[in-house]
């Protein structure tokens, strides 16, 4: 296998492989980069130059997902294969992705946007395959034929990890993983026999791993501060992901609610991630892929956030749970104007639940002390920093222990890293030297193929 990393510099950004197999050529996703501007956020697509043979479409985190119509447009008679629950996702995600777009076009002027249209979004759709788990599916052109099948990552619901044959080797694809169940999908389910290459995902490679239980003990962490801020009269932000990480949240106060462990506040959520609530409603009917019923909303209350945003500076005029994206309070976010009527009152709470990029207004406020100024821009008001700011280990992505684990388990020959900042990528590098002895790690340089 000849294998280019097509992602723009050695972070998680926009991520795209091109894997090549005797003379098929096959794209691992195409994603967007989520802290660039315009087609700076692209991964390198013009070292895509032959015609592809296939794409495989891991999950739909936009990092993965959000230049894939860029990427048709090149390469039109392409098939686009997921794992079913994938396929119900993808179009809602792209066609939220131009409409942000094209805000962005009007805020900053900048000529570049939007990358794509809904058209480009139509093909992606029209070029999508389901293809079922642990089943292989055989891609071949003048003779030389290859294999691949899927295996749940957890992570995300649809997410799936990829297992390629040709030639009688072994090639296996991580995409995000999460080896722990969660409510919204199960653990990964990966196979468990030796590969030749492992291209692996290092996003927690920097992370000290929680002690066993972490996630249990994180939680119910946050339900007690949750309680604390309503009984002092202050209400909550948590800043979560539309798609996965807010359904992920729901379920949580659902069952702390059916305990009778919840301070009884209405609790809010965007438009999109309402939305998509729905979506994977139909997605838990239709596959066994993902576990969500839409009465959540119903059981717990949830109200959709009103439209007309409150003054900066103001407090919001009810208490409550406000479930809001984006997770990084990126700006223009409803999430980002909600904490613009929050962080100026001392009894309010921002919680984070997910990881915030240290380089967003999410990271920023992490990083400050109370009585600093926060300022947002567009928006004319410069917040003085009263409101509690905590964040909470709740995240999608496995441990370095387990990655290191499940690559002992499959002993490659190669180790190719992933999806993951500099510190990562040194510390699995270590780490995976010394679990695998006599096996080759690759970094490898972004647009440079490595052959395997
Ligand atoms: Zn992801
Ligand atoms: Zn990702």
């Amino acid at each position: 296998m000849r294998l280019t990393d097509l992602n723009s510099g050695r972070e998680i950004g926009a991520n795209c492989l091109l894997a090549e197999f005797g003379g098929l050529r096959i794209a691992f996703d195409c994603g967007l980069h989520p802290k660039l501007e315009g087609r700076k956020a692209l991964p390198r697509l013009d070292l895509v130059q032959a015609p592809l043979d296939g794409v495989i479409l891991t999950h739909c985190h936009l990092d993965h997902l959000g230049s894939l119509p860029l990427l048709l447009r090149a390469h039109p008679s392409a098939r686009v294969f997921a794992s079913a629950a994938t396929t119900l996702f993808a179009r809602r995600l792209l066609n939220n992705s131009v409409r942000v777009m094209m805000r962005q076009r009007e805020e900053t002027g900048l000529a570049d946007y939007p990358l794509y249209l809904e058209k480009d979004v139509e093909r992606v759709e029209n070029a999508l395959s389901a293809a079922p788990l642990a089943t292989p599916r055989v891609i071949g052109r003048g003779g030389e034929e290859l294999a691949f099948s899927f295996h749940l990552a957890g992570h995300v619901a649809g997410a799936v990890g990829c297992l390629v044959e040709h030639r009688r080797r072994r090639h296996f694809f991580t995409g995000d993983v999460h080896f722990q169940p969660q409510r919204t999908v199960a653990g990964a389910d990966f196979p468990r026999k030796p590969v030749d290459t492992l291209v692996m995902e290092c996003t927690r490679g920097a992370t000290t791993t929680v002690s066993s239980g972490g996630r249990a003990a994180e939680e119910r962490r946050l339900l007690r501060s949750i309680n604390e801020v309503i009984d002092r009269g202050g209400s909550c932000l948590l800043p979560a992901f539309a798609f996965g990480r807010m359904q992920e949240i729901l379920l949580f106060l659902e069952e702390a609610a059916a305990e009778g462990e919840l301070a009884d506040v209405p609790v809010f959520c965007s438009g999109l991630g309402l939305d998509l609530c729905d979506y994977l409603h139909e997605a838990s009917r239709k596959t066994r892929q993902v576990k969500f019923d839409r009465a959540v909303l119903r059981d717990l209350g949830v109200t959709p956030l009103s439209r007309k945003f409150v003054q900066p500076g103001r407090n919001m005029p009810d208490q409550g749970i406000y479930v809001l994206s984006s997770g990084m309070l990126v700006e223009k976010t409803p999430s980002w104007r909600v904490a613009a009527n929050m962080l100026d009152h001392e009894e309010n709470a921002v919680l984070f639940v997910g990881y915030c990029d240290p380089d967003t207004p999410g990271g920023e406020l992490i990083g400050m002390s109370p009585g600093d100024k926060f300022k947002f821009r567009g928006l004319d008001h410069e917040a003085t920093l009263r409101a509690q700011v905590e964040r909470f280990h709740l995240s999608g992505h496995a441990d370095r222990e387990e990655l290191v684990e499940f690559a002992r388990d499959l002993a490659p020959k190669d180790v190719v890293l992933t999806h993951g900042d500099p510190p990562a990528r040194a510390w699995m590098k270590e780490a995976l030297a010394a679990a695998l002895p006599g096996a080759r790690v690759h970094d490898p340089e972004p647009g440079v193929p490595i052959d395997l």
